[in-house]
């Protein structure tokens, strides 16, 4: 665990060296879990919009975009619950003064007992090699089977409180446990108490009669009151889904892990709207096609894994995440949910409009219900930067630092290098950046020597370098470099464009989900 914090925290440290992610107000001492993306950052986190953005709209010709405002009327926060029960349980400790999720703090508690579970069958799997049964060994030994029910009761414990929103007995919990501050050390705790995440804001002059409005903590319901202005505007037919990227807001109790938890984010939600009654079908196609779509970038398939919800939201029906394995954990980087018709009817009751399909097949009138895939901008930057980072050691003793982006995901494309600032070299380059600039993010750079040089590029992920030297001048070839392989090969000028296309582009990505 600690080799791995070790790593993230290279990474972050990285990704500000680099220019991809930067602490907010840096001159200022910054802004807690408020992050701005560098020159390098907003290329990638562009890249991977353009990626969902395209997957949504383009491979589906019954899903359009829409882009609401970030305020809306704040009746429409009423409507959808976000005003009575968008709460986390928040509990302080009275030694070191820091506030805590309640049931971050159950869960840490629960995560560590299946860390003890998890050593003592990979401490059974080394004495006993090949012949481990490993069914066999969790059902029979003796220790595993205390963790294990132990872990079971507290489990039960904690969803019961939670389902029932019984603050006392998330308190008597974290107390019987005897859970401790991880600063302190101590228990003594506070009471435990809902508190609301919504930023709140004024429109209008107080004179006016200003009105309170707050800033959206997700993009879902901008979805949601446009639902009839598009389905009309674009003679939309069930089945049908609206997708829309933009910054949702949350006051996060304890914002924590870098870009996974900010107050600050950016979400890629799309709302895809059912005929009742074929919901499950949908949302099991959702859920397998959202899938697709996160391995297609080829990160390892083995690092994502679905977690079914047990506790589902008043909402929903069915949920499940697709989680990701960042260097702290298997952690959730999208959520889907079956929202059944809530959403619409409660924006039906709330406003006093109808809000309904007519379904020219069954000559019936009803409120659709919802499939929707909500996806974090900023934690699939994360996931990508984490599982992208790499420390290699080379054969001649040194180590390159290198991020193997998915390569439609890399900010710059290829960069363009003369070998020497003379002779007509540089020349030549630019006049392939020129040629290049058009269709790729092309970089050209002339200072220092080519070795470090291409250290730079690796370190921010360009897929491609392209080494202009005398023998190009005679003969039009270039030296082509893979990123990951260091491989260079010689080839033509004029083949580079197609070369680079093969590997760079979206549509390459985009083919492998369909
Ligand atoms: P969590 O349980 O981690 O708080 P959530 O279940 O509340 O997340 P959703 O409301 O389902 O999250 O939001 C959908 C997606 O938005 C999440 O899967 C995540 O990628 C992203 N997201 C939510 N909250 C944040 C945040 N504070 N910072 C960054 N991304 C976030």
């Amino acid at each position: 665990m600690a080799q791995q914090d070790d790593v993230f925290k290279k990474i972050v440290s990285h990704a500000k060296e680099y220019g991809f992610v930067f602490p907010s107000s840096e001159i200022y001492d910054g802004l807690s879990a408020v992050y701005d993306y560098g020159q390098n950052g907003v290329e990638l986190k562009n890249n991977i919009k353009r990626y969902w953005w395209d997957a949504m709209t383009l491979l589906h010709e019954n899903i359009v975009g829409i882009d609401s405002a970030i305020f809306m009327h704040p009746t429409i926060w009423k409507a959808s619950g976000h005003v009575d029960a968008f709460n986390d349980p928040l509990i302080d400790n009275r030694d070191s003064k820091k506030r805590y999720r309640a049931d971050v703090l159950i869960e840490d508690h629960i995560a560590k007992i299946d860390e003890k579970i998890a050593k003592e069958v990979a401490k059974a799997a080394k004495r006993f090699g090949e012949s481990f049964d490993e069914a066999q060994f969790r059902a029979t030994n003796a220790r595993v089977l205390e963790l294990q029910a132990k872990r079971d009761a507290v489990h039960q414990r904690f969803s019961d409180a939670m389902n029932a929103s019984d603050l006392e007995g998330l308190r008597q919990l974290i107390l019987d446990e005897e859970i401790v501050c991880p600063i302190s050390g101590t228990r003594n705790w506070t009471e435990v108490r809902q508190f609301n995440l919504m930023f709140k804001t004024e429109m209008g002059s107080t004179a006016d009669g200003a009105m309170t409005v707050y800033l959206r903590p997700e993009t879902a319901q901008g979805i949601f009151v446009n639902y009839l202005n598009v389905q009309k505007t674009g003679r939309m037919r069930i089945p049908f889904g609206i997708a829309q990227i933009g910054k949702a807001f949350r006051n996060e109790i304890v914002a924590r892990q870098f870009i996974f938890r900010m107050r600050e984010f950016e979400q890629m939600e799309m709302q895809f709207f059912v005929r009742p009654g074929q919901e499950m079908e949908w949302f099991k196609y959702w859920k397998e096609w959202r899938l697709r779509w996160h391995k297609a970038l080829g990160m390892g398939d083995e690092k994502y894994r679905y977690h079914d919800h047990e506790k589902l939201a008043h909402y929903a029906n069915a949920a499940t995440d697709i989680e990701f394995q960042m260097p702290f954990g298997f952690k959730e980087v999208e959520g889907i949910h079956s929202r059944t018709n809530f959403d619409l009817s409660q924006h039906e009751k709330f406003s006093g409009k109808k809000i309904q399909y007519f379904d020219p097949e069954l000559n019936q009138s009803y409120t659709p219900y919802v499939i929707e895939t909500s996806i974090g901008v900023d934690r699939m930057f994360l996931s990508v930067l984490c599982s992208s980072y790499e420390e290699q050691p080379l054969p001649n003793g040194e180590t390159r630092t290198v991020l193997h982006l998915p390569a439609p995901l890399a900010p710059v494309k290829c960069a363009v290098l003369p070998l020497v600032r003379k002779d007509g070299l540089p020349e030549l380059a630019h006049k392939i950046v020129d040629d290049l600039k058009f269709d790729f993010a092309t970089h050209y750079e002339e200072k220092d020597a080519i070795g470090k040089r291409y250290r730079r590029q690796d370190a921010i992920g360009t897929p491609f370098c392209i080494t202009v030297d005398h023998q190009s001048l005679e003969d039009g070839t270039v030296t082509l470099r893979e990123r990951d392989s260091m491989e260079q090969s010689r080839v033509k000028i004029a083949d580079l464009h197609a070369l680079i296309h093969d590997r760079v582009s979206l549509a390459s990505l985009l083919r492998k989900i369909n």
